[in-house]
């Protein structure tokens, strides 16, 4: 078990009728129980996990549930994109349903993005939904997938097509948890934590700049620090725009290319990976059009490579990359929209990005 050293982080949500607080530090698990007893005074608790998460983190978390006296039901899912799917999460429903709950018994997911949007929508769903906690254990969900109440499940015509807004009661990011994250996971990561400087924060773009290597090392208190910061930019960013309809799509930055990416390369490229790339067009785009200096663009492109991230090398067909762009689902009324830095800190949403420019930004790759 590890113990917890430091005193946790906590960055407060506050959305007009419901405020939560995501609490970040080394350790945290040990403690999830007397953090949940205290705030929800549950007898029983319902907890979704992935098979390997399960096998790694779930017993710390159930001996501190079994120490508030708090008993655990226990649904799990096999790891993996592929289990976000309606037809795994039926199950999930029947053994919950079946274990005398009622709309105060909290749910748990414990895990990366995908037990967080699954175990979310079942929050949001059973009984009409229940309080929801979240435990994230990689460095993407503790920094994008557990703020801002998405949840839900991929349908055959694409991902996170059936899905809710449903906010978490809680949020419990023990960084501790990274130490057994695959690297290819971690550094998916921070492709997210880069989008957010580039996106909000210019100064701390230079701090990470000089610290990543920290991150990449595991160093417990620079990512309790780092992941303190991120959930805050998400935070501020949702709390402006709970429900996407204007600056949220902030956070599309390098996304739209991205998404093109991951689709084109049959998911060979990972998410981080893809939105890596995608920032790096992004940024060749933005440079393109005198937004942001040719200097400006390398320390981009720089940033993502010391986070161990792909910047090019890569030989996936344009037209497709382009068709599958048109395909995005952010396209506003028939243009493209993407979201272009015109400083390190701070973007803009652009509609009208000539197709040359676009064309010219992924063949930059
Ligand atoms: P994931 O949940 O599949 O986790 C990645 C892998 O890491 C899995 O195999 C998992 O078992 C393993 N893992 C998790 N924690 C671990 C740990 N501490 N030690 C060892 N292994 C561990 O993937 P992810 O990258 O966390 O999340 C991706 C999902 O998140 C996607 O489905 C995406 O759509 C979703 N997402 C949601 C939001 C949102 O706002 N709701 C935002 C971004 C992404």
């Amino acid at each position: 078990m590890h113990v917890m050293t430091k005193p946790p982080r906590t960055v407060t949500v506050r959305l007009d009728n419901h405020a939560y607080e995501i609490r970040v530090g080394a350790g945290l698990l040990a403690y999830a129980g007397e953090m949940i007893a205290s705030l929800l005074s549950p007898k029983k608790v319902l907890i979704v996990v992935d098979s390997h998460v399960a096998s790694i983190h779930l017993p710390s978390l159930q001996d501190s549930l079994t120490a508030a006296n708090i008993e655990s039901v226990v649904a799990t899912v096999p790891a993996g994109e592929n289990s976000k799917n309606i037809t795994e999460l039926l199950p999930l429903y029947d053994v919950f349903l079946n274990a005398r709950i009622d709309r105060r018994t909290p749910l748990i997911a414990l895990g990366g993005g995908v037990v967080g949007d699954m175990g979310g929508f079942i929050a949001a769903t059973l009984l009409r939904g229940v309080p929801f906690v979240q435990i994230p254990t990689t460095l993407l969900s503790m920094v994008d997938a557990s703020v801002g109440g998405k949840t839900g499940v991929n349908h055959s015509a694409g991902k996170n097509l059936i899905g809710a807004f449903h906010q978490p009661h809680l949020v419990i990011a023990d960084v501790a948890t990274l130490q057994t994250l695959p690297p290819r996971e971690l550094k998916g990561g921070l492709a997210e934590c880069i989008k957010h400087d580039i996106i909000r924060d210019g100064v701390h773009f230079s701090e990470l700049e000089s610290s990543i290597d920290r991150a990449l090392s595991l160093d417990p208190d620079y990512l309790a620090e780092l992941v303190a910061h991120n959930v805050a930019i998400k935070a501020r960013v949702v709390e402006t725009d709970p429900f996407e309809k204007g600056e949220r799509a902030h956070l599309n930055f390098g996304h739209t290319f991205g998404h093109a990416i991951e689709q084109a390369s049959n998911y060979s490229y990972s998410h981080g990976e893809s939105v890596g790339l995608g920032m790096c067009a992004a940024a060749f785009a933005a440079t393109e059009l005198k937004l942001i200096s040719p200097q400006d663009r390398s320390r981009i492109v720089s940033l993502i490579a010391k986070a161990q991230l792909p910047t090019k090398g890569m030989t996936l067909p344009t037209d497709e990359l382009i068709r599958l762009m048109g395909f995005d689902k952010k396209v506003a009324s028939g243009k493209i929209r993407f979201i272009l830095p015109d400083r390190i800190g701070h973007v803009v949403i652009r509609d009208d990005v000539p197709a040359a420019v676009v064309r010219n930004a992924l063949e930059s790759l």
